[in-house]
């Protein structure tokens, strides 16, 4: 399954919409695809406007916020925060407007609105973010299309206070059913859980095939199209706990899926903001790959002795007393008697040896 590319696309017509808009969700090759459908004039879901895309878990995890204070990464309050403000302006925005203005025109507004909220772009690497918020603004836009101006918000105002009331019970989900560390198998911590503190597992709705790239080759895919926000909710969660497990990513704290295959620790969202400047803009994954890879070099013991020696002679050569020549050959056998101290070819004791004896000097 492809997705659009990474830009707000706005539509030209009413009729490229449909009515009735939904949010579906398709699984595919460890990404989850949310897409916007409407139903065309003979009631069916055919008409498709767009797709995006996260790996495994994220939109959950980017609705349950940060589980840890960590700067920079938003926690639950400031996720909800931030839809609600977005929303309650989109609200005021409708209100005031007169009662001639275009549907065309206000729903293109509505996708404005919520692009700032799952669109981001550091350091040139574009990416999208907080994919279960689209149900919302879905609906205003579902709304707007049915009734214009006139539209009264009451079922996108209960998504609103539905989201407030996921966050809970999609964490203790997260938690106690799908946390690897606490349960290596969630069906069994399934069955055991006071289902009055997770949300519902049941769920109605209409699975079909949507076909999302017809050209070259046709891809058709399996799609769930939910009857309402609580449908997606309860569909997602069943495909977590059947086939998924759930850690809290090292880095940012925010929940991310992944099998039984996968068992890297640390997410793929990219890092909007960090207390290094140079994190910005990589991965979680990225950056916990690098630290652990530093944090092992750095620990080891022949590595300090080794960089000791190395910036002592780097720091003679600067000066001029060692050939940038002998320094070169130096330092290509102090790496060499430095990886056989590590694989134990030699001792420590020897390479400290090796590091006095080959003390260089013109
Ligand atoms: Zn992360």
């Amino acid at each position: 399954m492809v997705t659009d590319t990474l830009e707000i696309r706005y539509f030209d017509s009413l009729d490229q919409l449909g009515t009735d808009l939904k949010v579906g969700v398709s699984f595919e090759k460890g990404r989850e695809y949310y897409f916007i459908v409407g139903k065309d004039a003979s009631g069916e879901y055919n008409k498709f406007f767009k797709s995006y895309c996260c790996d495994s878990g994220i939109a959950i995890g980017d609705l349950i916020g940060s589980i840890n204070a960590i700067p920079g990464v938003p926690s639950s309050d400031k996720v909800y925060a931030t839809v609600e403000e977005a929303y309650t302006s989109l609200k005021d925005y409708v209100g005031k407007l007169g009662k001639r203005t275009s549907k065309a025109s206000i729903v293109n507004y509505v996708i404005f609105t919520y692009s700032e909220l799952i669109y981001g772009n550091v350091s040139g690497n574009p990416f999208e973010k907080n994919l279960l918020i689209l149900p919302l603004f879905v609906e205003v836009m579902s709304g707007l299309i049915r009734d214009g101006v006139n539209y009264n918000f009451r079922k996108s105002d209960k998504i609103l206070s539905s989201i407030r009331k996921y966050q809970k019970t999609l964490a203790v989900f997260a938690e106690d059913v799908m946390l690897y560390e606490k349960d290596t198998d969630p069906k069994s911590a399934f069955t055991r859980i006071d289902q009055h503190r997770i949300p519902s597992v049941s769920f109605s709705g209409l699975t079909t095939l949507i076909c999302n790239n017809p050209e070259p080759e046709i891809d058709l895919v399996e799609a769930f199209i939910p009857n309402t926000f609580d449908d997606l909710i309860s569909y997602l969660l069943n495909r977590y706990v059947i086939g998924y497990h759930f850690y809290r990513c090292a880095n940012c704290g925010r929940y991310f899926a992944f099998t039984t295959d996968t068992k890297n620790k640390s997410c793929t969202r990219v890092i909007e903001s960090a207390h290094y400047i140079k994190d910005i803009g990589r991965t979680c994954r990225d950056v916990g790959r690098l630290r652990s890879h530093v944090r092992g070099l750095y620990s080891n013991e022949t590595q300090i002795l080794y960089q000791r020696n190395y910036k002592a002679t780097f720091a003679r050569k600067s000066k001029g007393y060692i050939t940038e020549e002998h320094f070169a050959a130096w330092s290509e056998t102090a790496r060499q008697m430095r990886d056989k101290c590590i694989n134990g070819d030699i001792s420590y004791d020897e390479l400290e040896k090796w590091f006095l004896d080959n003390y260089l000097r013109e």
